[in-house]
């Protein structure tokens, strides 16, 4: 990583002249041209290096460029680039089949998309169609993606812009015992009142009209919201009593993120219909999918399914899938992310909050934490208000700047910095992000009034 000005400013330059940038007012960003990247680094045209504790969007699980997979698209380059999803071809029956067999439970049909939000829409539409209802029920603080349906599901400000179809949409508050919207004080009051809620909101909507329930297994962006024990199995059981289809959204924390395969395996829950993305390929090539039920995939047997995309299980994305676990399994990866979680990450980020008074609260499982920074420990006031910008928003912006200073590059959402390496990170690389976290909370302490 050498510095290149000339490089540099060439693709700034077309960057701006030509880049129309996600979620972004385009005349207020000024994006970080990017070198390279390798393992659980990336680099820039001057020569700084960035830890990358973002996993980007929480996607490169196996870290950046791992010469497995790489070679694996290469090869699959030259031997077959693309092929329509109505044949049968060998990665995409492989990439499937290896899916199949890690998903929970009866889920062994896999239909791919090209993404997440992909992946919630025909999720959604096989779940109305197996039930021949309309509505679909979600939780605020979640996010689902950012296509009609997947958007109109998001329980969070990136929705609002879009509220335009939210036909068949019903939001309902899911467990979060830290800011608990049932004056819960314990996790178990929590969860019964939880539950309590979904069920009453399903009665009050008339439970003949609910096609599914979505929810994120661990809610990912909107905060790292680990659901109290016995709330997914709740979840589980009211769908049964009122034949809704359960889908679980694994889009952010499947594939190794939790340190197991997929997140439903930690609370031991099954659900209809599971969606996954980024960690199946780590976003190499794009992919994403669903993984579908005995039950729901023989709605589909006599009667065709109506859905479909030219790249559906596209041989690039799918040679990458299967590179990407056979690598995860070989070299025992999804282990690595939980040994880390509970012996690196998890104690340090417990010990940084004994010290830091702006940390409110840790929370996450493998290589997916959060830190909950407040202005008060006593009042949980969120550092920032809900969907600060510009000024209000000056104390999160310092410390991701500091983060940034000591070569950290952090995950930031609204008052929260979430804690996301890839599930390769050495416990070596663990420690130097945490040291560097322990320097760049103190740009957070420094706005907090206790
Ligand atoms: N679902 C969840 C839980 C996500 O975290 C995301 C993206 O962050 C999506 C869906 C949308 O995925 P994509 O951006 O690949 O469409």
């Amino acid at each position: 990583f050498q510095p290149d000005p000339a490089a540099k400013a060439a693709v700034h330059a077309a960057d701006r002249a030509h880049v129309f940038h996600s979620w972004s007012a385009q005349g207020l960003i000024d994006p970080l041209p990017i070198a390279g990247a390798e393992g659980s680094y990336f680099w820039d045209y001057d020569g700084n290096r960035f830890l990358d504790f973002s996993s980007q969007l929480v996607n490169t699980n196996i870290g950046h460029q791992h010469p497995k997979v790489v070679a694996a698209i290469q090869e699959q380059a030259g031997r077959l680039c693309t092929l329509a999803p109505g044949f049968a071809v060998d990665v995409r029956a492989e990439a499937a089949r290896l899916i199949a067999e890690r998903t929970p439970g009866d889920l062994d049909k896999i239909f791919f998309t090209n993404a997440g939000a992909e992946a919630v829409e025909h999720a959604v539409r096989m779940a109305r169609v197996h039930t021949g209802r309309p509505k679909v029920m979600s939780a605020y603080r979640s996010y689902h993606g950012a296509t009609a349906a997947a958007i109109n599901l998001t329980g969070d400000p990136r929705r609002w812009a879009s509220d335009t179809g939210t036909a068949g949409v019903v939001r309902f508050w899911g467990p979060f015992l830290y800011r608990s919207h049932f004056h819960a004080t314990t996790e178990a009051e929590e969860c019964e009142r939880a539950l309590a809620h979904l069920e009453e909101t399903i009665l009050f909507e008339g439970p003949q009209s609910i096609a599914a329930i979505i929810l994120e297994t661990i809610v990912g962006t909107a905060g790292v919201l680990m659901p109290p024990a016995g709330y997914l199995a709740g979840v589980r059981a009211i769908c049964d009593r009122y034949g809704i289809v359960f889908i679980l959204d694994e889009v952010m924390a499947g594939f190794g993120r939790t340190g197991t395969w997929f997140a439903a395996d930690l609370f031991d829950v099954t659900p209809d219909l599971l969606t996954f993305a980024k960690g199946v390929n780590s976003g190499y090539v794009p992919l994403g999918g669903v993984a579908i039920s005995g039950a729901i995939a023989a709605t589909f047997d006599q009667r065709p399914y109506p859905g479909g995309l030219t790249y559906s299980g596209h041989p690039l994305a799918c040679a990458s899938a299967v590179a990407t676990i056979n690598t995860m399994a070989e070299e025992g990866i999804v282990e690595n992310a939980a040994r880390i979680g509970a012996d690196v990450l998890g104690p340090g980020l417990r010990e940084l909050a004994e010290r830091h008074p702006s940390i409110g609260e840790v929370r996450g499982a493998g290589v997916f934490w959060a830190l909950d920074l407040v202005r008060d420990r006593e009042t949980r006031e969120p550092l920032v208000p809900y969907n600060a910008t510009g000024a209000d928003n000056q104390p999160m912006a310092e410390f991701a700047a500091a983060c940034k200073k000591q070569g950290l590059w952090p995950f930031v959402n609204m008052n929260r910095t979430h804690v996301v390496p890839a599930c390769t990170v050495t416990e070596a690389e663990a420690k130097d992000g945490l040291a560097a976290l322990d320097e760049a909370l103190n740009a957070a302490d420094a706005h907090t009034t206790a």
